[in-house]
């Protein structure tokens, strides 16, 4: 009886896992994309993609918030 209990909860667990890990895709992406970079403005490291990004003369630049951004920019551009 535990032995056959066992087959049954052996053959449940081996469905949940690949359903388990079709919604574990978002997380795997996130994590290769997990990147630190640095604010040049209050010299903040932060994660990549959670950066507002600005691209200036074939520089790419992250920023914590909008106001850094607004910051830089002005220091670059005038
Ligand atoms: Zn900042």
């Amino acid at each position: 009886m535990i032995a056959a209990g066992y087959g049954i909860y052996r053959s449940l667990k081996s469905w949940a896992v690949p359903n388990q890990s079709r919604q574990m895709g978002n997380q795997d992406r996130d994590q290769i994309e997990d990147v630190m970079v640095k604010d040049p403005v209050c010299q903040v490291y932060l994660p990549q993609r959670e950066g507002h990004m600005w691209r200036y003369k074939g520089d790419t630049f992250y920023f914590c918030s909008t106001e850094c951004l607004e910051k830089f920019k002005k220091e670059k551009t005038g």
